[in-house]
């Protein structure tokens, strides 16, 4: 693929180019807020901010960005800068129709792993600017760990979207075009685009192998009875709802009578039932939510960060989304052109599943 290697100080003019140049007419990227990360959407190549390589590539995770367009209609072309895992999750919106593929720009950047943005906030001192693994271990020895999501996750080398970001050792920067509008948006930028190899085949199969290790570790939910223990302290408030970037119903279930019982609806059933757990439908709006996403999740752990009772969803939504996304030889978020397992009849398939 084509591409250019440029410093990572020159990513200041590399987005103001993008907005001058009008390739994009504004800009979802990240920006450093006090000690925290936060996105910020820019239409003035002036307010692109001094240094934001520092921002894009710091190891903090507050939301998933592609929940922040999600459902934008605007004729308006929308260059959206985040880490692998919410680029594939953008990916998968534009799938289900949520947005347009030709108004957006995809720019994935390099990911090392990322821990809270509070913690990150607190300890951004010791964590500095670069992630190396003897870096990652030394903090865990701190009690500074990377978040569950991205113990787990074996995708976080830049290589989805219409441009990667690629952050080679010292101050540079690859930027490849993936795409033909990729390739067009670097071309109006006037960069030299050469030939440039960012596939990392190895880098890839050690950290696949790191997050193997990582996920078979996790604690296991292995029946119902676990599974309800598991959400036991969950109010229902559906925050994981709210920030899950492919969770994108207009109206949900869970907001409706039915799945939201209150008062008379509440004692009715109870009625029925002789008894009910309270709050209502805690298992069946994760069974719900779990069926909804289990194609499109992309493991970014958006769920567990936003949960108030602090239950640790990456053991659930990733873990099973993953057995059902190998069930159907899927990645979410690779390839705009693959249709989504569901939308897809095949008169014979999984014939070795059926009981
Ligand atoms: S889930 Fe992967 S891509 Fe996303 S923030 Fe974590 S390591 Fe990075
Ligand atoms: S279910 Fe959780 S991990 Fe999966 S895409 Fe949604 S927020 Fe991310
Ligand atoms: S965010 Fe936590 S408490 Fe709220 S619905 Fe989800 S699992 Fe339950």
């Amino acid at each position: 693929m084509k591409g250019a290697e440029i410093g990572i100080e020159d990513l200041e003019g590399f987005f103001r180019g993008l907005l001058e140049k009008e390739v994009v007419d504004c800009l979802v990227m990240p920006h450093a807020a006090g000690k925290n990360i936060a996105y910020m959407l820019v239409t003035d190549p002036k307010r692109i901010e001094s240094s934001p390589g520092k921002a894009i590539f710091a190891p903090s995770f507050g939301v998933n960005a592609a929940g922040i367009v999600k459902g934008w209609t605007v004729a308006n072309k929308v260059g959206l800068v985040a880490k692998p895992c919410e680029i594939r999750a953008a990916i998968e919106l534009v799938k289900l129709n949520q947005m347009d593929k030709d108004s957006l720009l995809l720019i994935s950047v390099d990911c090392s792993g990322t821990f809270e943005n509070q913690v990150y906030a607190d300890h951004s001192d010791e964590i500095g600017e670069r992630l190396e693994s003897g870096k990652i271990e030394e903090l865990k020895g701190k009690g500074i760990e990377l978040r569950e999501a991205c113990k787990i996750c074996d995708s976080r080398l830049a290589d989805v979207g219409d441009i990667a970001m690629v952050r080679l050792n010292g101050d540079k920067v690859v930027v490849a075009g993936l795409t033909n509008m990729g390739e067009a948006a670097l071309t109006a930028l006037e960069l030299q685009l050469e030939d440039k190899e960012i596939e990392r085949k190895e880098e890839k199969a050690r950290i696949a192998e790191e997050a193997k290790k990582n996920e078979e570790a996790l604690p296991k939910i292995s029946s119902i009875e676990e599974l309800e223990a598991f959400l036991q302290d969950c109010i229902v408030c559906k925050n994981c709802r709210d920030v899950c970037p492919v969770c994108y119903c207009k109206e949900c279930f869970f907001d409706q009578p039915l799945g939201n019982p209150a008062s008379g609806d509440l004692l009715n059933l109870a009625e029925l039932r002789g008894a009910i757990g309270v709050p209502a439908n805690q298992l069946f709006y994760h069974l719900t939510r779990v069926y909804h996403v289990s194609t499109t999740c992309v493991g970014c752990g958006a769920c567990a960060d936003a949960c108030p009772k602090e239950i640790p969803l990456t053991r659930y939504y990733p873990v099973i989304a993953r057995k059902v996304q190998e069930v159907f030889e899927y990645e979410p978020g690779k390839d705009v052109e693959e249709p989504l397992p569901f939308v897809v009849y095949e008169e014979e398939e999984l014939e070795d599943k059926l009981r």
